[in-house]
């Protein structure tokens, strides 16, 4: 009998949860109408949607009327940055260069289509920025500036201070952008207290379909559409809003939050448990995931042995390991790692992704170690 395949590729994105899947059944049978409709079915569909926003805002604790879906935490991104630009004024934005490509493109989109100026700030070797080289960057803020900076990078797990850069931000009066893909449902959040304008998610990361996000703006801020049309979500994003995703992303929201605690402890113990398995099987490993300042989802190991990290995945793929060289692109081909290439710029290529979830087990976590040193040896 073949051993059950070994998926270590929770950031790249998590299968829906079983009682998850009961509840889209459930909304499937049940809601049909359009929430734009006046009719009995469209009302009872806008008050699903609307008990729908207010338990996802009340989870994220903000305002029901800062939160609006969209279609994943792409477009999520994509509204802020670029609405950011055409409706606030934004002429500068201050990033970094290991952030997720749909902000890098965007960033590179509105250079040219809007001359927007965007200033990258150096990253050390864990993927972290110096907050002293931001405060300096803003001290000269004569335009309008955003900062955009991610919450969890998806490939190391390195995660940012929110608040104290967010407090930069206002001290500055720079607006704050945070890409929050990676953290939402594995981190509290307090959107109201936080320093920060706009955050996103994406649901199929937390154990929700896929095609299914919501950009935070607070109430300070109001930005025209990307996708012009209807009046729905209050005319930021027009479109019928896709009922079963958002559900679903509540309800997988809700789980997530009632069990935090134990899920993350979870984590820390499949990720200390596969750092300490690797470092005795492979002496010669760079760690690049800050243990203290990182989520521990996820692990990024840097392997001395090959040049390319395309064959090493495939043949861990062969023998039933599903680990990640690079980020997942849209065509499904593994690039080589934008992120890497900064970090370790001498060996782009070499690390692998492992990332975990509260359904991964430790006897995972060894079958994965054996998996790797019979390939790599
Ligand atoms: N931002 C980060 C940090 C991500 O990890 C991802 C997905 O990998 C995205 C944005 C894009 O999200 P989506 O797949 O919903 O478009």
């Amino acid at each position: 009998m073949q051993a059950k395949r070994i998926y270590l590729d929770y950031a790249a994105t998590s299968p829906i949860l079983p009682e998850v899947i009961d509840y889209i059944s459930e909304i499937a049978k049940t809601i049909f109408g359009n929430p734009s409709s006046t009719h009995a079915e469209g009302r009872i569909a806008k008050s699903f949607l609307e008990e729908h926003r207010k338990t996802i805002s009340s989870l994220l604790k903000c305002n029901s009327s800062e939160l609006f879906f969209t279609s994943c935490g792409t477009e999520s991104n994509n509204l802020i940055l670029k609405s950011s630009v055409s409706t606030l004024g934004v002429k500068r934005i201050i990033s970094s260069p290991i952030e997720h490509s749909c902000n890098l493109q965007c960033f590179k989109w509105l250079q040219k289509e809007y001359k927007t100026q965007v200033d990258f700030l150096k990253v050390n070797e864990f993927g972290q920025i110096d907050l002293e080289e931001l405060e300096s960057l803003l001290h000269d803020n004569s335009q309008k500036t955003l900062v955009s900076l991610m919450h969890v990078n998806n490939e190391l797990g390195t995660m940012l201070n929110l608040e104290e850069t967010g407090h930069i931000c206002r001290k500055h009066h720079a607006l704050f952008h945070t890409d929050t893909v990676q953290g939402i449902g594995f981190f509290p959040y307090n959107f109201s207290e936080l320093p920060i304008d706009f955050a996103s998610g994406s649901a199929h990361k937390f154990y929700a379909p896929k095609s299914c996000g919501f950009a935070y703006i607070n109430n300070q801020n109001i930005l025209e559409p990307l996708l012009h049309g209807g009046s729905q979500e209050r005319s930021v994003r027009a479109g019928t809003e896709n009922l079963i995703g958002i559900g679903a992303m509540s309800k997988a929201l809700s789980y997530c939050y009632a069990d935090l605690e134990n899920r993350m402890t979870h984590l820390e113990q499949l990720n200390l448990q596969l750092r300490s398995l690797l470092s005795k099987q492979f002496p010669d490993i760079l760690i690049n995931s800050p243990w203290h300042a990182s989520s521990p989802k996820i692990l990024n190991v840097q392997f001395p042995y090959f040049e390319g990290i395309e064959l090493l995945t495939i043949k861990l793929d062969i023998e039933g390991l599903s680990v990640s060289g690079g980020s997942a692109c849209a065509s499904g081909a593994e690039t080589a790692s934008h992120v890497i290439s900064q970090i370790r710029p001498d060996h782009p290529g070499k690390a692998i992704r492992f990332s975990f979830s509260h359904l991964t087990n430790s006897e995972e976590i060894e079958r994965c170690v054996s998996i790797l040193a019979k390939v790599i040896h």
